[in-house]
């Protein structure tokens, strides 16, 4: 059969969620395939993707682009390889999609025709997470511009099945639970910008939790704490979440003020429980933000509960011998003030620092933050990128937020609160445009 093994490589910014592949123009003549075709795509799993082609400079690279939630369908990593082959796909007649067991999702009136809207022409698979934009103009809503990930529990015929105008799709609420793969979750995707930081990090923390030969054999010790530096809002803890996520790593999060704020004794034991859990449940990654405030330098130590909480640290992250299973991601923005004990070897002896994003990246932020957002066409994500030097994530994020905002209030005087609903033709006409970001911008 016409197949061929490709590294898997993630989406492109603006595909997140659109349940598409991209290939180079060799492996589609290769494989006879024309962009918008069906491929399968198999990893330890078998799920199906949307071909498109790929851009120039991913040419010759013998990779395929996918989104995190065809990663986990196919139950692969970045990095990892799989088997491509065109599918064979039949119409379905119909799909049963349900919340994965930990979201609660509450549907409107026409929420099964308007998710029908947004899968029309793709492929799925039995099992597979078929992401769900929420956005302004949805029925359920979530934060705009994430994608709500819901699970196909039944698809008729079995195999890749299409989604057509003619495919019963139906909506169930109660979630369902058995289901491996829960989906939802930061992945790569959702980082803007932080291409050689999202590199090194894999490096420092996937590398030793997917494949601890390559350590032991080289007889070198995988890293027992990552440090992330940088100003606020840049996406540290982002980044932790993805890494954990994309690892298929338990994620436990430790708050540093929060945890100083216990009564006597209770921060140690916290901190034990955690570590416990996370050995137990590994391969793990505590994550713990702001570390400076759990961990100030001695000379800084007015409180006799940050100096217990440091020893009980350095405790747990020396005794833990578990050799890149239980990997510990601090963050702060204020590096020199962490406790330099805390930065010996075998404790967080990795630092990388997460900077103010640039044009480019402060671009690949904006289109993530308005993946969910019908865009006017006068509206340019190149210019707003520079325009908004010196913002960081979160400041961009706000600002795509405050735009959407104004574009409501500008259709606020067309809805009727006392209506139980909005009219579909208002919901279709509502759009973002340049002026509410400008307006946005201004403030
Ligand atoms: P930090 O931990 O560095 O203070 P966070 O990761 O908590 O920052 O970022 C806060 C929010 O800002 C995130 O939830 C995200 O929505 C947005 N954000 C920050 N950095 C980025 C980025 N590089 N790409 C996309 N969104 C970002």
């Amino acid at each position: 059969m016409n197949e061929v093994q490709l590294e898997v490589a993630k989406a492109y910014p603006n595909d997140s969620g659109r349940g598409i592949a991209r290939l180079d123009p060799d492996t589609l003549l290769h494989l006879k395939l024309s962009p918008g075709d069906i491929i399968e795509i198999e990893g330890a799993e078998t799920t199906a993707a949307k071909v498109w082609r790929a851009d120039r400079q991913d040419w010759n690279t013998d990779t395929v682009r996918v989104d995190g939630f065809t990663r986990q369908n196919a139950d692969v990593g970045i990095g990892e390889r799989v088997t491509i082959r065109k599918a064979e796909a039949e119409k379905a007649d119909k799909l049963v999609l349900a919340p994965p067991e930990d979201a609660s999702v509450q549907f409107g009136s026409d929420a099964a025709g308007m998710v029908k809207r947004q899968i029309l022409k793709r492929p799925v698979v039995e099992r597979d997470i078929v992401p769900v934009m929420s956005s302004t103009n949805h029925p359920f809503m979530r934060s705009p511009g994430q994608a709500i990930p819901l699970i196909a529990v039944e698809t008729e015929p079995d195999g890749v099945c299409l989604i057509t105008e003619d495919t019963e799709v139906e909506l169930r609420e109660e979630p369902i639970s058995g289901f491996e793969k829960t989906g939802g979750g930061i992945t790569y995707e959702d980082i803007g910008g932080l291409q050689n930081e999202i590199q090194r990090v894999r490096e420092m923390v996937e590398l030793p939790m997917k494949h601890p030969q390559i350590f032991s054999k080289l007889g070198i010790e995988p890293p027992q704490g990552v440090l992330l530096h940088g100003p606020p809002g840049t996406g540290k803890t982002l980044l932790a979440k993805a890494v954990a996520n994309e690892t298929s790593a338990s994620f436990f999060s430790i708050a540093g003020p929060e945890i100083i704020s216990k009564y006597y004794g209770e921060s140690e034991q916290q901190l034990r429980e955690i570590f416990e859990d996370a050995k137990e449940e590994s391969p793990s990654i505590i994550f713990i933000d702001e570390l400076d405030s759990i961990a100030p330098k001695r000379e800084d130590v007015t409180g006799e509960v940050e100096r217990r909480v440091v020893a009980q640290l350095l405790t747990m992250m020396d005794g833990l011998e578990t050799r890149g299973q239980v990997i510990v991601i601090g963050a702060t923005n204020r590096v020199d003030s962490v406790d330099p004990a805390l930065r010996r070897p075998g404790r967080f002896d990795r630092e990388i620092e997460i900077g103010v994003p640039d044009e480019v990246g402060r671009k690949e932020i904006l289109q993530i933050h308005t993946r969910g957002m019908p865009l006017s066409d006068d509206v340019s994500l190149d210019h707003l990128a520079d325009e908004t030097h010196g913002f960081v994530g979160a400041d961009i994020e706000s600002l795509t937020k405050e735009a959407a905002m104004k574009a409501l209030r500008r259709y606020l005087p067309e809805i009727d609160l006392d209506e139980e609903e909005v009219p579909p033709s208002l919901i279709d006409r509502m759009i973002v445009k340049r002026d509410d970001f400008s307006g946005a911008l201004n403030e």
